[in-house]
């Protein structure tokens, strides 16, 4: 039995894969820890998206050194996208490291951290499966929320982006498979699921290219959601990300119809200019991000979008980002992660356009949108006062664990006064008394 400490960095799929691997762990008797002292192996699940969360990540495992210096038995160990895509000079730069472990490999960690733990020699397994790790909902905690991975990699090349790289071309998981794990996690209580891909809305694309064309039927991101729909004891649907250009009439008439489908969708833009999407190969135009808003917002009546935005991409004027700003405006987004543009070694856009707009106005444009978006947020929280609206309960507040907290189907964080027996899952109405920027509070409708 050993204690195992996990550090995750970066994105939902990362989370989900290390919440996976604990349970993996778990299962093999290894105990959970949060002291890196206490631990004999520690796992850092890695981002890749930027150069700043690797060094970030590089950092952190070289403080481990000491750590090992005390102690040689721990056995430390890169896992995730970073691993992936820098493998072996990664034992060259770190060679107290143990194990250095891509992300499809997720299923063998067990085993090579009881080798590593046995005394083996230091490890690199970063293969790219074609098929992509399946079910481990059997391993899971009972949770009402819970993520399911449906697909992996991406086959978009955007100019700025590694993941094609580290999370390789898109593949995408048999949907009976997918449906079963749901159904297994239903059983057991879940509620909510959220679906994970790098590119979701491309789910099973590529599949039908390799049965014979664009037309064959190998079932696409609609058929998917459609199925998992109908697992009897989900109440609610996310999906995380999808891209515009595949979200088409049949995706739109989707998510629109079925009632499960949260009514808050993410969909990342980046930028408002047309010239810069072009650079960026975002393979879109503002006009087409705005007609699939507008499709959607038409038959809806309520609905919250978010977003992802770069500012300051190279060559990027005054006159990009004030469309940028505009696009922002005629959406209204709910929320907003807002990127300053930073070169992300083995990507196309470091490799061909200087970094050329300066530190200072990338700040400047970043100030600009983050406070254009706390004015339209506070505005469309404020016109929820009064209204009820369905909560999905999560349990007692993280601020004050008198009151409690759940989400509504546009992702707002909703605190109210607990009533009667309540549990986490249970869905409630709640009337709207008071809205700030980040939640709203009301009462429970009896
Ligand atoms: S679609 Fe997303 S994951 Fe794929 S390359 Fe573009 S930014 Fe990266």
């Amino acid at each position: 039995m050993a204690r195992f400490l996990i550090r995750t960095y970066g994105c939902q799929m990362n989370e989900r894969d290390s919440e996976l691997l604990g349970c993996l762990l778990r299962d093999r008797g290894h105990l959970p820890t949060e002291s890196e002292e206490q631990a004999d192996v520690i796992l850092v699940n890695t981002c890749s998206v930027r150069d700043q969360a690797e060094r970030k990540a590089v950092g952190k495992v070289g403080l481990f050194k000491r750590l090992k210096r005390q102690k040689p038995s721990l056995v430390i160990g890169i896992i995730g996208c970073m691993a992936q895509a820098h493998g072996q000079a990664l034992l060259d730069e770190l060679p107290h490291v143990d194990l250095v472990v891509g992300p499809d490999q997720l299923h063998d960690i067990p085993d090579l951290v009881e080798a590593a733990l046995q005394g083996a020699a230091a490890v690199v397994a970063t293969a790219v499966r074609e098929v992509i790790p399946g079910d481990l909902s059997a391993h899971a905690p009972d949770q009402v929320f819970a993520s399911v991975a449906v697909m992996r990699g991406c086959n978009q090349f955007c100019s700025y982006c590694i993941v094609p790289q580290t999370r390789g071309r898109e593949r995408s998981r048999p949907l009976a498979d997918i449906v079963a794990e749901v159904e297994q996690l239903a059983t057991r209580g879940t509620r909510e699921v959220l679906l994970l891909g790098q590119n979701i809305t491309a789910y099973g694309v590529a599949e039908a290219r390799h049965e014979g064309g664009a037309g064959a039927a190998h079932p696409r991101f609609a058929d998917l959601l459609r199925a998992v729909h109908a697992v009897p004891g989900i109440v609610r649907l996310r999906f995380t990300s999808p891209h515009i250009r595949f979200m088409d009439a049949d995706f739109v008439d989707c998510v629109c119809s079925l009632p499960k489908v949260c009514k808050a969708f993410h969909i990342p833009v980046q930028s408002g200019s047309d010239r810069i999407l072009q650079l960026m190969h975002r393979g879109y135009t503002a006009a087409d991000y705005l007609r699939v808003v507008e499709a959607i917002r038409g038959r809806l009546d309520r609905v919250a979008f978010s977003t992802d935005v770069i500012v300051g991409f190279p060559t990027e004027t005054a006159e990009d980002f004030a469309a940028t700003r505009e696009l922002m405006r005629r959406v209204g987004f709910d929320m907003a992660y807002i990127f300053k543009y930073s070169p992300r070694r083995g990507t196309q856009a470091a490799d061909r356009f200087p970094d050329d707009v300066s530190a200072e106005v990338k700040l400047q444009r970043n100030q600009l949108l983050l406070e254009d978006l706390e004015g339209s947020v506070a505005a469309r929280n404020q016109a929820r006062v009064g209204q009820c609206i369905e909560v999905l309960v999560e349990g007692p507040s993280r601020r004050n664990a008198a009151r409690w907290q759940g989400r509504s189907d546009t992702s707002k964080v909703v605190i109210f006064d607990p009533v009667g027996t309540l549990a986490p899952g249970a869905l409630v109405r709640v009337t709207v008394e008071r809205a700030t920027a980040h939640s709203l509070f009301g009462s429970i409708v009896p």
